[in-house]
């Protein structure tokens, strides 16, 4: 029977959706505990407290920037905003939540803020702003597209993926496989943030 097992043992996993293993509701953490000195911003890790710096010229004031915690090794984003107002009413620094990339597409369906932005019908913006992914070891990023491609191919039990490059192409194997595309770990750090108005209107008018 072996050489049956051999023929038809191997199928591809079939995508299952229990969410058993997943809290009901998947934050972020944040902070806003951020100074300027000496043209280089200051704030709290929002997942170990430690104190992260980025210089002001590294951040974009419309994408912001990803900056790695050297204590935790966690990532977080850092709002364009920051560049001019370093204490932007309502915006936060947001932390990141590391998940196995087994695991990934059920944060993407669960994320409250996932969520909302495709039960509205936007979550487009997301190739663009308010997702972003790394590997655990090697900080390899994932484009966002990927990533949505990944979670709707696991939902759906497979997938026909037109990726647009060859690492896109390379990335998205990886991710059906469990790992990453650069060095097989099997974890991702994510961090989702909301979707400033002047990032909406930036992309409204790229889009145009
Ligand atoms: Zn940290
Ligand atoms: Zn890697």
């Amino acid at each position: 029977m072996d050489f049956l097992n051999n023929l038809f043992g191997k199928k591809h996993p079939v995508a299952t959706t229990s969410n058993k293993e997943i809290p009901a509701v998947i934050f972020n953490p944040i902070t806003s505990e951020a100074v300027v000195k000496a043209g280089t911003l200051l704030f709290k890790c929002p997942t170990c407290s430690n104190k992260v710096s980025v210089t002001m010229r590294q951040i974009d004031p419309i994408i912001g920037v990803s900056v790695v915690c050297t204590r935790c090794k966690n990532i977080s984003h850092v709002p364009g905003i920051y560049k001019t107002e370093p204490k932007p009413a309502g915006m936060s620094i947001t932390g990141s939540i590391r998940v196995p990339i087994t695991k990934f597409p059920n944060l993407y369906f669960e994320h409250p803020l996932i969520q909302s932005l495709i039960k509205s019908g936007q979550s487009d913006l997301l190739f663009d702003y308010g997702l972003w992914a790394f590997c655990g070891a090697c900080y390899h990023q994932f484009p966002a597209r990927v990533l949505w491609a990944f979670s709707i191919a696991d939902r759906a039990g497979g997938f026909v993926f037109n990726a647009q490059t060859p690492d896109s192409a390379r990335d998205m194997n990886a991710l059906r496989d469990g790992h990453c595309s650069h060095c097989q770990h099997q974890n991702l750090i994510v961090v989702v943030t909301e979707i400033p108005d002047y990032v909406r209107n930036v992309i409204a008018s790229k889009s145009k």
